[in-house]
């Protein structure tokens, strides 16, 4: 089980897994393996240590609270998770530097809060589905380019919160993916009378009813990450620990 521990004296945070007592490899050259030996390393303690005699506390994280700056698989990334001690909340920041440096955890007391910046159809994937898909009687582009600019132009009116996300669709938190609701869709199909006529109506309406659910048609709407600091109230001097509080910290080492 994870444990987030906050020193209150110096606002340093430790985030206690059960990897902290791994020992750690050292390789003094690629090709002599013989070589390699294996440091005992046992983080928590190193903590326990550094902040000795501090104010220590528990933090709880909240679930879910998790979000990062770039790509899931991405290892070298700035993340955000919030966590709280029952009276105030704060934001962790966790991150390296570099692909094989140990992650470092940073509080920040305050919270954080996404805003969508861009809401956009995927402008390039319809022009190239169209094409795909109408090879027997191919679109004029300006046809493609009217029902691109049509639909860009009804997205605008659209209400962020008001659409059904699509996660799986994503690779990157901060990019989300939502489906069109069916007052969009309505009002699009409707205005689709002012471009197409005939066979190419009929053609577009299938092209939309085929492809409003399968990442063609969705909506792709970028988020920004704001952390809100807390102002800082004038540092009170944290006292030390009492005795009986030392003993508590003693056993958790
Ligand atoms: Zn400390």
């Amino acid at each position: 089980m994870n444990q987030l521990i906050h020193c209150i004296n110096c606002d340093a945070v430790f985030l206690k897994t059960p990897f902290d007592q791994e020992p750690e490899y050292e390789h003094t050259s690629f090709l002599s393996f013989p070589s390699t030996k294996a440091t005992e390393r046992d983080d928590f303690k190193d903590f326990m240590k550094d902040h000795d005699g501090h104010r220590l506390e528990d933090l709880t994280i909240i679930e879910d609270s998790c979000v990062s700056d770039k790509d899931y698989i991405e290892p070298v990334k700035v993340s955000y998770f919030k966590a709280t001690n029952g009276k105030e909340n704060f934001v962790v920041r966790k991150f390296r530097e570099r692909i094989g440096e140990p992650l470092r955890y940073e509080l920040v007391a305050g919270d954080y809060s996404l805003t969508c910046v861009s809401l956009d159809v995927q402008a390039r994937e319809i022009e190239k589905q169209l094409i795909r898909d109408f090879t027997e009687r191919p679109l004029s582009k300006n046809k493609v380019d009217s029902f691109i600019r049509l639909y860009d132009h009804i997205t605008k009116t659209v209400e962020v919160k008001n659409l059904e996300r699509i996660p799986e669709e994503s690779s990157n938190p901060l990019e989300v993916y939502y489906r069109m609701d069916d007052v969009t869709l309505m009002y699009l199909l409707r205005n689709c009378h002012h471009i197409f006529k005939g066979q190419d109506y009929s053609d577009i309406e299938n092209f939309i009813s085929r492809h409003k659910d399968d990442g063609v048609l969705l909506l792709k709407a970028v988020y920004k990450i704001h952390v809100v600091e807390r102002p800082k109230a004038e540092k009170k001097s944290v006292p030390s620990v009492l005795p009986l509080e030392r003993k508590k910290v003693k056993e958790m080492v």
